[in-house]
């Protein structure tokens, strides 16, 4: 066996399918299903947040992603609102109906956002924090791993051994772009680790085209490239007015490329269900 073990599909041939139908409209990620996450960078106020969260909803999107602890690289940068922003988070969920996304950056929060949140998040920085994901592999919550800036394909399984092996089964990949020579783009998209690691493990995959390239306008060409290449979904991030966010505006859509982007989404996901491969 491999060292990844619970995640290989050698231990299970069938695709995990994650299942969260505690909100209106069941919501259920991998097996064949195109689940698209959606929000901004970091909730930043009441207003702004609900506004794109119910645009999000009748522009069809899945869950709402928002930070509220962001791992910025300055420390003078804007580090989100940390747990006053709860509140609005919880309130777009009542507007919407949709599940909530955020990332959980250390342990002292993991009571806080297990309470409320639907999916936590690991992020990038995180992805090898092994205490985090041994605290996280005790609870019955899907947890969202994204790829190390530098993790290789092996490194970044072995992190979701992690949370398998301590009993949490719930377990999301996320591509979200690695650290090459390259300087052009924030991150190399790695679209072939997504093909790869849908061969190698059972655990679904979605890729975040907005880290990957930092730039809005390659955001829908990576994010139809995942889709094609048998990712179960994206995560974008989306702003109201990208230009005045106080954090990643460069990388954000505005609702209308929000809406254009993800009906050709559907489209080919349509098409990969007659997919051979
Ligand atoms: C994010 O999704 O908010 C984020 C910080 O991404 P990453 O960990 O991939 O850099
Ligand atoms: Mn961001």
């Amino acid at each position: 066996m491999k060292g990844f073990k619970l995640s290989s599909r050698e231990y299970q041939e069938n695709d995990t399918q994650i299942n969260i139908d505690t909100y209106a409209k069941k919501l259920s990620i991998g097996q064949g299903q195109c689940t698209i996450i959606a929000g901004p960078c970091a909730v930043e106020d009441r207003d702004g947040y609900l506004k794109i969260a119910s645009f999000l909803k009748s522009a069809g999107a899945h869950a709402l992603r928002g930070g509220l602890f962001k791992p910025r690289t300055s420390p003078y940068s804007f580090k989100g609102l940390g747990r006053a922003g709860l509140d609005i988070m919880l309130e777009a969920r009542q507007l919407t109906g949709l599940p909530l996304v955020t990332e959980i950056m250390d342990v002292r929060d993991l009571d806080f956002l297990y309470d409320n949140i639907d999916i936590l998040q690991v992020g990038s920085r995180n992805m090898q924090n092994y205490s985090l994901l041994e605290e996280l592999s005790k609870l019955d919550k899907p947890i969202l791993l994204k790829r190390g800036l530098s993790a290789t394909i092996e490194e970044w399984l072995l992190a979701a051994e992690y949370i398998l092996a301590g009993g949490n089964k719930q377990v999301i990949l996320c591509e979200r772009g690695i650290r090459t020579f390259e300087p052009y783009m924030r991150n190399t998209v790695d679209i072939a680790a997504v093909a790869l690691v849908k061969q190698l493990s059972h655990l679904p995959v979605i890729v975040d085209p907005s880290h990957a390239t930092g730039h809005w306008k390659m955001v829908a060409p990576v994010a139809r490239a995942a889709i094609a290449a048998g990712a179960d979904g994206v995560m974008v991030e989306v702003h109201q007015d990208p230009d005045k966010a106080l954090s990643d505006g460069k990388q954000s859509l505005t609702p209308e490329s929000f809406s254009a982007m993800y009906q050709q989404l559907m489209e080919i996901a349509a098409l990969n269900k007659t997919r051979i491969d």
